[in-house]
């Protein structure tokens, strides 16, 4: 299975995108390592490379989620897949409150936890985009709302 991700399709994905990480919602711009395409499903773990399989990330949930699929949720001991952009909805798994993502469901833990959306940088990092008016933008917004 290929990991190859033409520009073309590169493209597709970030404007499908809005030019948001599709896992904690930060705009493009706003971010000082800029965003990535993901993987939703890992090449390891056989996902291809298929336009519904990608996801804008960026760098640093792509980097906490690496080419895991899913994690344990320990209160209960079973596996849960991560959130995936594709197919679900992102207000249905996670909350914003002021600059915490709660997460509201077993896949919203995981990938919460994972991704470390809520470590101390990245919390500062959010409170200082609010505070400025950046997060979340009018897109982010909008799909934290749906
Ligand atoms: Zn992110």
């Amino acid at each position: 299975m290929s990991r190859w991700v033409s520009a073309q399709l590169r493209q597709t994905v970030t404007i499908r995108a809005d030019f948001l990480c599709e896992y904690c919602l930060v705009a493009e711009e706003n971010t000082f390592y800029g965003c990535e395409v993901d993987h939703i499903i890992s090449v390891k773990h056989g996902g291809s490379s298929e336009v519904d399989n990608l996801a804008y990330a960026c760098a640093i949930c792509n980097r906490y989620k690496g080419s895991d699929i899913g994690s344990i949720f320990w209160a209960t001991g079973e596996f849960s897949r991560f959130f995936n952009p594709r197919t679900d909805r992102w207000a249905e798994h996670f909350q914003l409150e002021q600059e915490f993502i709660k997460p509201l469901t077993i896949i919203g833990e995981v990938t919460a936890r994972i991704l470390e959306f809520n470590d101390s940088a990245r919390l500062h990092e959010r409170e200082e985009m609010i505070r400025f008016g950046k997060y979340p933008n009018e897109v982010a917004l909008a799909r934290m709302m749906r």
